[in-house]
């Protein structure tokens, strides 16, 4: 198949078609000095590695275990992690840990599962079932293992769009004295998130949304918020998030969501869709044979036993969100329905506020790679027009992401994304503004929208990581 890429682009490895990654490997120095003498490693024809001492001695070295602490972000795995091996954060980890609630008391843990509504339509268009209906049967079967609570990210997701319009307007407000403050990229989306901080470093971060994903928004809300609330501490709720890509789990994994006194991570363990349709095959139960249960709606978007959802695109709808409310906010005008332009593919889109033939507003969404790069490549060049983009690594967004269920052997791939997307989009959209249950808790948890409080549980930081000579990244 042709690539859409340049030559030069190519040579980064990187394309927008989920495919197996590079080799997962932390690299080593070859030449070890023990004393005043050097030893050599050597590679045999099976694989392993041998020191081999200035006095010929030889000595076979184990082979290091990789976690997910120890990903360099080398963009290998970037929306393609199927291939990298996880095993601090597996549905098997999950299991075990319910597990040891059977059969251990005094170290029984609250375990809290906050699924994502990506997954939810996923899993929903697998077993031919609404959204709402495969998030009550899920909820039935979780509980049913032992699972204690079981939340929906799209009710974390209203603190991510009250905090990206809210620094959104501040950064346009500062954007004369700070040439850095747009346009301001999102940053819900890890797989662009881990390129930014390997590929462009210092340039880019600064235009980096401060705003947590709702994935993380979840885990402050569940280890600080809820712990309090049921009077335990942080480390003894085991918090699980399903999510539609292997991404998260990188995300979960950043050190920035480690809560240092309490030793524990806000998010313990992420699987994704496709892992929960194996654990529930593995548990031989069908969804459709489920009697469903009612919502856990203390964290969840609902009304009733429905759930809500945000307007906008499947990936969270931050374009859409934080347009309507510059564009009422700061000029005043209420708009009804955003226009957008298609430009280079369906992945690059455009919405603009214009009066009078002067553009007031310009937003973009910039999904997958070769978009991406296209939209960095232009900031760096000073050619970027726009004030706001909605990044995402996967082309179609989170809707598509690597971890979603794959197609049967006699689906076709594009149908099956078009089923998600539609069943995504059936439940009803609520503004972030009109969830009261939100409002509630900036008051008692937060004390205030834009507080030193909201500051610290709800936002994060980005950091540049440290370029490794490899053949296959070329700086560029
Ligand atoms: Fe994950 Fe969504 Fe980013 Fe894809 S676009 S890597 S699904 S967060």
């Amino acid at each position: 198949m042709a690539s859409h890429f340049s030559g030069v682009l190519q040579l980064t490895d990187l394309d927008d078609f989920i495919t197996p990654s590079q080799q997962c490997v932390k690299p080593v120095k070859v030449e070890k000095k023990l004393g005043k003498s050097v030893a050599k490693i050597q590679i045999e024809d099976d694989g392993s590695y041998i020191q081999v001492d200035q006095d010929g001695g030889k000595q076979k070295l184990e082979k290091a275990k990789i976690t997910l602490n120890d990903c360099l972000a080398c963009s290998g795995c970037i929306t393609s992690a199927e291939s990298v091996l996880i095993t601090q954060q597996s549905h098997e980890e999950l299991f075990k840990v319910l597990r040891n609630n059977q059969t251990n008391e005094k170290e029984q843990k609250v375990v809290v599962v906050s699924v994502s509504p990506q997954s939810r339509a996923s899993l929903a268009a697998h077993y031919g079932l609404s959204s709402s209906e495969t998030g009550r049967r899920l909820t039935s079967f979780l509980k049913k293992l032992g699972v204690h609570y079981v939340f929906d990210t799209s009710f974390s997701r209203t603190f991510s769009l009250l905090e990206s319009q809210k620094e959104f307007v501040e950064r346009f407000q500062r954007k004369e004295q700070d040439r850095k403050a747009l346009p301001m990229l999102t940053s819900a989306c890890p797989g662009w998130i881990c390129y930014a901080e390997k590929t462009h470093g210092e340039f880019i971060l600064p235009y980096i949304s401060s705003t947590r994903s709702p994935q993380q928004m979840m885990g402050s809300l569940v280890k600080c918020y809820f712990a309090e609330q049921l009077g335990l501490s942080p480390q003894q709720i085991y918090h699980v998030t399903v999510m539609p890509c292997f991404d998260k789990k990188l995300e979960a994994s950043r050190s920035d969501f480690y809560l240092t006194n309490e030793e524990t991570r806000e998010v313990d363990c992420v699987i994704t869709s496709g892992e929960v349709l194996k654990m529930l095959e593995e548990e031989k139960v069908s969804l459709n044979d489920v009697t469903p249960t009612p919502l856990d709606i203390l964290f969840s978007n609902v009304s009733g036993n429905e759930f809500l959802s945000h307007a906008g695109s499947t990936s969270g709808g931050y374009l859409h969100h934080v347009f309507m409310n510059t564009a009422k906010q700061l000029f005043g005008d209420e708009i009804k329905e955003l226009t957008y332009k298609t430009l280079r593919n369906k992945d690059f889109q455009e919405v603009t506020l214009e009066r009078e033939g002067v553009v007031l507003l310009s937003f973009a969404a910039a999904y997958g790679f070769r978009n991406i790069q296209n939209l960095v490549q232009k900031l760096k060049r000073g050619k970027s027009p726009y004030h706001f983009v909605e990044v995402m690594a996967c082309p179609s967004g989170c809707i598509n992401g690597g971890g979603q269920v794959k197609p049967s052997s006699d689906q076709n791939p594009k149908e099956l994304l078009q089923k998600v997307d539609e069943l995504y989009k059936a439940d009803l959209p609520v503004a972030p503004e009109d969830q009261t249950r939100v409002s509630e808790l900036y008051e008692t948890w937060l004390q205030n929208v834009g507080s030193e409080r909201a500051r610290e549980l709800l936002h994060t930081q980005y950091h540049t990581v440290e370029k490794m000579t490899n053949g296959l990244v070329m700086k560029w």
